[in-house]
């Protein structure tokens, strides 16, 4: 098969290098700077590459690997030259606006999400294996949907994901809650705590911080550009899930105020044991 892969990032490449090294197919680069495209070429990640995004006239698939705000606009430049049997998806971690706005402008538009990434960005982050045993998302809506997405399960499989398919809507409200809302709790816990007013405390807990806080604070630490683009399209989703969090954690406030300790205690048991169901 002949595939494109437009945006040769973190993702783009990765996911360039490893169909590439399956020696099945024929893999287009495209990407925003040619020096990237000189990079993809130099690494060996692909077969062809340019900036030139006439270059995905004959492929059977199109994977926009774009940042978030540039997967529609991308989408519409490529559009003339397209066949009308070409499958484009994109990776954006996002769905109901993209999948909406895809279908508008292509009718062989579906939506994919592999769960892998690093806090790097860019060709310079390029990842063998990076996609091996991740879960992956494709979006379909009904059942038009899931004959098309076929070719892409078969995609995602060969990089060695885990396929799942729901709607676009379940997408977002479940990565409100295992990926966003972590994002904007781990970054309000690092501003928080460079808000201790006592210099040498402050200082003295960099001192002893140790892998706990390393966990806790990994997700709110990332690339800034990722998690602003996830909160302003998934702000709903988000906002909701920050209220529901906002009350629980006012009723531990108020039960550390009351020193009910029994409450305390049955929440983190609850907790002990439903991280280790919900983390299999
Ligand atoms: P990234 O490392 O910043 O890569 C995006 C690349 O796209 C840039 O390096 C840039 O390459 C290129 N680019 C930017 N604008 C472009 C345009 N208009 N046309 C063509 N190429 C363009 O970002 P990423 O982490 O790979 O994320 C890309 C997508 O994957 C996003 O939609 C994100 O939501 C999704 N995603 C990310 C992760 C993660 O953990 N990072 C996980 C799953 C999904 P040059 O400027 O060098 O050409």
């Amino acid at each position: 098969m002949k595939i494109a892969i437009i945006g040769l990032g973190l993702i783009g490449s990765s996911l360039a290098g490893d169909l590439t090294r399956l020696n099945q197919h024929q893999i287009i680069g495209i990407s925003r700077r040619s020096t990237t495209c000189e990079k993809a070429k130099k690494l060996g990640i692909v077969h062809q590459s340019s900036i030139d995004l006439s270059l995905v006239q004959g492929c059977e698939i199109v994977v926009i690997c774009t940042p978030i705000e540039s997967t529609i606009p991308t989408l519409a430049q490529i559009i003339p030259y397209l066949s009308n049997t070409t499958v484009v998806t994109d990776v954006a971690s996002v769905k109901v606006p993209i999948v909406r706005e895809g279908k508008k402008l292509w009718h062989n538009f579906i939506g994919s999400h592999p769960m892998a990434g690093t806090a790097e960005q860019g060709i310079d982050a390029v990842q063998k294996n990076l996609f091996n045993n991740a879960p992956c998302v494709i979006t379909v809506e009904d059942d038009e949907d899931r004959e098309k997405g076929a070719l892409l399960r078969d995609l995602w499989q060969s990089v060695g994901c885990n396929i799942l398919t729901t709607t676009a809507e379940i997408h977002d409200q479940a990565v409100a809650w295992i990926s966003h809302l972590p994002v904007i709790i781990s970054a309000n816990l690092i501003y928080a705590c460079m808000q201790e007013k006592d210099q040498f405390v402050r200082e003295f807990a960099q001192k002893i911080a140790s892998s706990g806080f390393r966990d806790t604070s990994r997700v709110g630490g990332g690339n800034p550009e990722l998690g602003l683009m996830m909160a302003k399209n998934n702000r709903d989703n988000l906002l909701e899930n920050l209220r529901l969090y906002q009350a629980h954690l006012t009723g531990i406030i108020n039960d550390l105020e009351e020193e009910n300790w029994s409450k305390i205690n049955d929440l983190l048991t609850f907790t002990n044991q439903s991280r280790s169901d919900f983390i299999k």
